[in-house]
This record gives structure tokens, C-alpha cells and sequence, in this order.
């Protein structure tokens, strides 16, 4: 990479600390080897470390990690933040280095750039400016478990322990000067259809067949791409007992997501609607609930944050892309809370599939952004 305004980052150190990170096993719920190798090194950094009380709230290993370090250019400090988690098949990972400069798993599990490429990218670019003796913003770092659970982690994270009002979250897929400023409402509903047992031989005519009913309400359901915000999904369906039983009971489970919130909800009605109508024509029951997992956000294009990442992109001849993503993120959490975030592609691609890969090249990009980042007004 040319020679830049911001200080160069050193590829070695940054593939070591990528390969020791994800040889960590960290599958959400389990972070606590990831959290204290992570506080170790905030430490060593000089970083004032907290961790919260996440793990007693999910009675799991590990809490979300805080980190923050005085600047010395005005203003707020900028937050930097990946999450600490990965998904399944995540134990025994081993990042391998292609002499093309590509990095992929050995193939049995995923690779676990989702998240480590933030990560180490967060943790070269720190030292990178801290060698580099260069004025940089205060920098805070927030490293969340079980984002890979609907954001777990940041739902419970201590907000008021922050003080910065501007947030890069390093949890994209895609190429490196990529950001999404827009993440959807996300629902998830799940519908029990009651019927009657009855023997399928003797007295069919007295049960009331609940995949029968489930069947004709999901024919009602539209699913797939409803409009250019908005998507639904049936994902799952179980019930029924033997084949000789009309079955009484069936459970389907799906998700709605929407850039528009009340799209969302508007989808959530129907179904609900369509399913205790298809159970009322039958005589049978539909118990339909759901959940609010994420509210739709947007960022503007002329928000400080989002110039911040073109100026960088721009300083450094990295295309900048700018992008809206139908998944979640951290980030859904921290704009409810104030925070304005973006979220930054950070070398990870074909993510939750033992597909996964990054490349030497870039996880140095991506570092250099981050570096960028905290040396921008
Ligand atoms: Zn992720």
C-alpha cells in the first residue's frame, strides 16, 4: 500500500494476532478464552478494561468487553467494536494462509473472520497510532459476545459507560471500503396450529387435522421479496405424531424484515390474521406470538460518521461503497442507544459456512481504515 497520511500497519503482526485469535474456540455463549486473551492485550495496550455482567444474565461464560484509551485530538472519543463470538462449526478452528494471500479454515469449520478480521483489525490499528506517536481521538472499543444470537451481548451492554457518540462496527462481509448505514426491523414469529387427535383408521371424521390447517394458511402467507423493503420467510415446520394419528399439532416458525418498521408489522398482522382464520374455518386453534428483534435505522450519507469513512476511504484509494444490509448487527443496538454506527466490511466473506475466507490483503485494508478512523476529526 502507498505511502498515506495515517501510519503503516504491520501485516505479519496483524496475520499472527488473526491466526491466534481464531484458533480460540468462541461459539456464542462461549467466550470467556476470546475475553481474556482480549482484555490481556487491551491491557497491555494501556487500556482502562471493564467487563459487564452479561454472562450472569444469559448464564453463560463471558460478559461484554470494554475497553478506552485518552486521545489527544478533540472531541468525543470514537468507538471501534466487533463482536467476540462465532457461530457452529466454530471448535478446533485453524486459519491457513494460501500462498495467494488468501485464508480460509481447513475446512471443518467455519474460519471465524466473522468476527476476528474486526477484531485484529481494531487491535493493529491501536498500535499502528499509538507507535506512530501521531495525535489520534479518544478510543473506546466495545467487544460483544453472542452477537450471533439476535445481538445478545450489546441488548445488555452498559451504555452509559460510553462516551463516545460515533461507531464503527466491524461485522460486514464483503469487499474491504464497503459500510452499511441502513439495517431493517426484524421479527421472528412462530405459530402453533391446535386440531384433534383422532385415529387415522377408526374415526378420522372426529379429529380436526392441524397440518391440513398449517397448510392452508401458509398457501395464504406470501412469502419471499413482498416489496423492495420488505421480506418473509417460513423457515421451519414440526408436528404431527405417527402416521397413523390425525395429527393434532403443528408448529411453524418464520421472520419477517423490513427497512420499514411498519411494513413489518403490517406483514405481522396478516399472518396472524390468516392463521386464526384458517384455524377458525376448521374448528381448530391458532396461537400465533412473536418477537421484536431489531428496529429499522438509517444513517444519512452527510452524518459526520459517514464522511469520517469517505475521507478515509479516499486518503488511502480504497473505493468506499456505501450499502444497506437486511441483516443485523450490533449497531441496531447502539443507534437505539444513541450511538450513530455504521457498519464496516472487514475481510470476511462466505461467512457461516465452512466456505469462509479472508485474505492477508484485506485484513490490512481493513486495519488501515480503522487506523484512518481514529485520526480523522
Ligand atoms: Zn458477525
Amino acid at each position: 500500500m502507498e505511502r498515506t497520511k495515517y501510519p503503516s500497519i504491520k501485516e505479519k503482526r496483524l496475520l499472527e494476532e488473526f491466526q491466534e485469535l481464531t484458533a480460540l474456540d468462541s461459539v456464542s455463549f462461549h467466550e470467556r478464552r476470546m475475553a481474556d486473551r482480549l482484555k490481556e492485550k487491551l491491557r497491555d495496550l494501556g487500556f482502562a478494561v471493564y467487563e459487564d455482567r452479561a454472562a450472569e444474565v444469559y448464564g453463560s461464560e463471558a460478559g461484554n468487553v470494554y475497553g478506552s484509551y485518552p486521545g489527544t485530538l478533540e472531541g468525543p472519543p470514537i468507538l471501534l467494536s466487533a463482536h467476540m463470538d462465532t457461530v457452529e462449526p466454530g471448535i478446533g478452528k485453524r486459519a491457513v494462509v494460501h500462498r495467494d494471500g488468501r485464508i480460509t479454515s481447513e475446512g471443518n469449520t467455519v474460519l471465524g473472520a466473522d468476527d476476528v478480521a474486526g477484531i485484529a483489525a481494531i487491535l493493529e490499528a491501536i498500535r499502528a497510532v499509538r507507535e506512530s506517536g501521531r495525535p489520534h481521538r479518544g478510543i473506546e472499543v466495545l467487544f460483544p459476545v453472542a452477537e450471533e444470537a439476535y445481538g445478545k451481548g450489546s441488548t445488555v451492554a452498559e451504555y452509559e459507560r460510553l462516551q463516545a457518540k460515533e461507531a464503527y462496527v466491524l461485522d460486514l462481509s464483503g469487499p474491504v471500503g464497503q459500510a452499511s448505514l441502513q439495517e431493517p426491523t426484524f421479527v421472528s414469529f412462530e405459530v402453533e396450529f391446535v386440531g384433534r387427535a383422532a385415529h387415522a383408521g377408526f374415526a378420522p371424521e372426529q379429529g380436526i387435522h392441524a397440518i391440513a390447517v398449517a397448510a392452508r394458511a401458509i398457501t395464504q402467507i406470501r412469502q419471499g421479496r413482498i416489496d423492495s423493503d420488505t421480506t418473509v420467510n417460513i423457515g421451519k415446520i414440526s408436528g404431527g405424531k405417527a402416521t397413523n394419528i390425525v395429527p393434532e399439532s403443528v408448529r411453524i416458525e418464520g421472520e419477517i424484515r423490513s427497512y420499514v418498521h411498519e411494513k413489518a408489522l403490517e406483514q405481522m398482522e396478516r399472518i396472524r390474521e390468516i392463521c386464526e382464520r384458517a384455524a377458525a374455518e376448521s374448528g381448530a386453534a391458532a396461537r400465533v406470538s412473536s418477537r421484536l428483534h431489531m428496529l429499522a435505522y438509517k444513517v444519512g450519507e452527510q452524518e459526520n460518521v459517514v464522511r469520517r469513512f469517505r475521507r478515509v476511504c479516499s486518503e488511502l484509494a480504497i473505493p468506499c461503497v456505501l450499502t444497506a444490509t437486511l441483516g443485523g448487527s450490533d449497531n441496531n443496538c447502539f443507534i437505539q442507544h444513541g450511538i450513530r454506527g455504521i457498519v464496516l466490511a472487514c475481510g470476511m466473506n462466505q461467512v457461516h459456512s465452512t466456505e469462509e475466507f479472508s485474505s492477508v490483503q484485506e485484513l490490512v485494508r481493513c486495519a488501515s481504515i480503522a487506523a484512518g478512523l481514529l485520526m480523522e476529526e
